[in-house]
């Protein structure tokens, strides 16, 4: 106990503590919080799309709760599959135009899943060193060579290509929007040199699915490379309805095999019907209209424009994740605060989430934002932006 107090005293003296705000309503643009705190203002949730709270998708969560009950008490081989999963995997790899799909608890448990089933020692694997966090797990339980390359570093990666020829099988392996910057992995030229040293592409889409790209397919449909990403993990818990849950999307052998060695999927409980009725939801919607992405682009659109004529610094491209960048984890989390006390619910980001020394503000758009909550956001951020010397 002594030696624990010891280390949550250093992390809270470091100023990187992260506290849970306790929320008292749905998911949604506007929060309730628990102990006061009505009509607040969040900008800090992956509901790129708004729709962890819309009436179609919870109704088809609770018809899906209804018919098919709360969950399966095993895991999907013993005799956890129903026909909504196998309907789900087929909706998924369609709207990838991939194959076949797997599903899993979560995308952590996609990732965690991946390398260990396809790559041995005689493979390798090469990723990006700023890769989300579940990524490094997934290569750490693998056993082939592994290479890190510098973050979106074409030289380098080519290099690394090239030291890689010696092994069987390389896979390259990139998140395809990186949550922390809200940069897109620059993907032609992934697929240029992974077709020069017969490589393959793994991409992370956890942070595109559902919005980046004309019809929402992702960063691979963004860039124009469908064609040439083999492998796709991405997460049901942001955009597409929020609930939980995650999946692979590739060539129909892997998702076999995956099926027969996947250790998150072979010891773990089947996705509930629920979660999978709301997810299932969410992909019609999108494969009914544009609409909803064309909304979040163009207030992603508004909040970057704002935010950089009032003087800040938003890191990244089109993308709806805002970091604004403010270099000190004090401020930062301070910032953040002073953003709470004037209705606006973002967090600040800091070692070890992010760089030493980089420490910023993430603003998330959603559709579901109006022009006047984004403008209220600037002129907040503007105000507390001057109170600490960060804007003039
Ligand atoms: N990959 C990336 C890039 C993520 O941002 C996240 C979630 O934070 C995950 C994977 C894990 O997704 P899930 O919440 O479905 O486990």
């Amino acid at each position: 106990r002594r030696r624990l107090e010891g280390e949550l005293e250093g992390i809270r003296g470091a100023g990187t503590w992260k506290s849970e705000r306790v929320i008292a309503s749905r998911q949604g643009p506007h929060l309730r919080l628990a102990g006061g705190g009505a009509g607040i203002l969040n900008f800090c949730a992956n509901n790129y799309l708004g729709l962890s709270s819309h009436p179609e998708v919870i109704r088809a969560g609770v018809e899906t709760l209804e018919q098919f009950g709360a969950g399966l008490s095993s895991v999907r081989f013993i005799c956890g599959t129903q026909s909504i999963h196998k309907d789900l995997e087929e909706k998924i790899a369609r709207f990838h135009q991939r194959e076949d799909a797997i599903l899993y608890a979560s995308c952590f448990d996609a990732n965690a899943g991946l390398f260990e089933a396809l790559l041995t020692p005689e493979d390798a694997v090469l990723s990006d060193e700023l890769n989300h966090a579940s990524i490094i797990d997934g290569i750490r339980l693998c056993k082939a060579n592994k290479y890190r390359y510098k973050h979106m570093d074409m030289q380098d990666l080519e290099a690394k290509l090239q030291e890689a020829q010696k092994h069987r099988l390389r896979l390259v392996a990139t998140d395809g929007a990186f949550s922390m910057d809200g940069d897109i992995a620059p993907l032609q030229e992934i697929c240029r040199l992974a077709e020069k040293y017969e490589a393959l592409v793994f991409i992370d889409e956890c942070h595109a699915t559902g919005f980046l790209g004309p019809s929402g397919r992702g960063t691979d449909e963004l860039l124009g490379v469908m064609d040439k990403v083999t492998i796709i993990n991405s997460t049901l818990g942001k955009a597409l309805g929020g609930a939980a849950g995650g999946y692979t999307t590739g060539p129909k052998p892997l998702v076999d095999l995956l099926r027969q060695r996947s250790r998150p999927y072979l010891f773990s409980n089947s996705l509930p019907p629920a979660v999978v009725g709301c997810a299932s939801k969410a992909l019609d919607l999108l494969m009914e209209s544009n609409a909803i992405v064309q909304s979040m682009a163009a207030k992603t659109q508004r909040f970057r424009s704002k935010m950089t004529a009032a003087g800040f610094t938003i890191s990244g491209q089109d993308h709806p994740i805002c970091p604004v960048m403010l270099g000190d984890a004090r401020l930062a989390s301070v910032m953040a605060d002073d953003m709470l006390s004037r209705g606006i619910y973002v967090i600040g980001f800091s070692y070890p989430v992010v760089p030493k020394g980089k420490a910023r503000i993430r603003v998330q758009i959603s559709a579901v934002h109006s022009d006047e909550d984004i403008d209220r956001c600037v002129e907040a951020f503007t105000e507390v932006g001057r109170k600490h010397g960060v804007l003039p």
